[in-house]
């Protein structure tokens, strides 16, 4: 294609939303066969609610909760902000009930550290609270969930819940369960890029059950679930092996390397910071049919304009 061709195609993605680092990104758009998709925050909304709160024997629901969300608020995760908030909430609740009228506020934290893809920890009252992954509790912090609470986690997965494990103190005191809702336009834009002849997988540090549940809704087959930030990129470097070309679509600062790795990145306006500048492609209303429209875009200008 020539500049002018790409000009006149980078303009137009601008038109659609689609903002483009340089013209040359249209030629590897033009050859992507393949298109992985992260879950959180691409496929699905990321604005994630509470939606259990199942205490350990001898635990209080909400105490458990209260932990959490001061421990969570040192983090910008989905997780961490549907737990927060909803601490917070119960929080101003029960002052009200009690008529005090003063401002509702969570415990401070202290000594606050994430781990990538796992969970966080926090110092909150003097206790060094956990809230994670359940693997994560059980390899990294010789946490385990007594049965009760492990029986109640896979119902809870069942029902398409993300369910971390809460602990203080070495001991497990509880699991929380968050859910999160498929964007409007996922399962259209999936249906369009299997018309284009690409292939959809799903990527996701999530569980199993949910990351199964997701695709089925929006019509992918091809699911990597548990996967950790570090792994995503591997993922992407396979299917390269492969002789597949790849689009990596994404949000989080977890998806940076795989957005770097892949032949095109592509992250949702929405997005973090990290993510946008990994990618070469941003897709200002973060909705996936844009992707569609940039694979279309890229096509469309290098077919007839040579
Ligand atoms: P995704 O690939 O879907 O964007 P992540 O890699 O961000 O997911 O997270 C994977 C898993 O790590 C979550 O499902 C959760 O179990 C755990 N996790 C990550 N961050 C947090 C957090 N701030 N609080 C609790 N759990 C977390
Ligand atoms: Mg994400």
């Amino acid at each position: 294609a020539t500049p002018m061709a790409l000009l006149v195609g980078t303009a137009r993605g601008v038109q659609l939303g689609i903002l483009i680092k340089g013209p040359q990104i249209l030629e590897s758009t033009r050859r992507v066969d393949t298109i992985v998709l992260d879950k959180t925050g691409t496929v699905t909304s990321g604005r994630m609610s509470l939606a259990a709160v199942v205490p350990a024997d001898g635990e209080a629901g909400a105490e458990v909760l209260r932990f959490a969300g001061a421990a969570e608020a040192g983090s910008e995760h989905p997780i961490a902000a549907a737990v927060t908030a909803a601490a917070a909430a119960a929080e101003a609740q029960a002052l009200a009930g009690v008529g005090t009228g003063a401002a509702a506020t969570l415990p401070a934290l202290e000594d606050f550290a994430s781990t990538q893809g796992l969970g966080v920890q926090a110092v909150v009252e003097g206790r060094l609270v956990l809230v994670g992954r359940p693997g994560w509790l059980a390899e990294q912090w010789a946490v385990e969930l007594p049965t009760e609470l492990a029986e109640r986690q896979a119902e809870l997965e069942a029902s398409g819940g993300t369910v971390v494990a809460v602990a203080w103190d070495g001991r497990a005191r509880g699991i929380l369960s968050v859910t999160d809702t498929v964007k409007p336009n996922s399962a259209a834009a999936v249906a369009q890029m299997r018309a284009l002849g690409l292939t959809p997988m799903l990527v996701t540090g999530d569980n199993e059950r949910v990351a199964r549940a997701v695709a089925a809704e929006v019509g992918i087959d091809l699911v990597r679930a548990g996967v950790l930030p570090s792994e995503k990129a591997d993922v992407v470097r396979a299917l390269q092996a492969e002789g597949r070309i790849v689009a990596m679509v994404g949000d989080g600062v977890n998806d940076a390397v795989a957005l770097a790795t892949a032949d095109l990145g592509i992250a949702m306006g929405t997005g973090t910071d990290v993510a946008i500048e990994a990618s070469d492609l941003t897709l200002v209303r973060s909705d996936l049919v844009a992707v569609v429209d940039a694979i279309r875009l890229s096509r469309g200008t290098l077919a007839t304009i040579k």
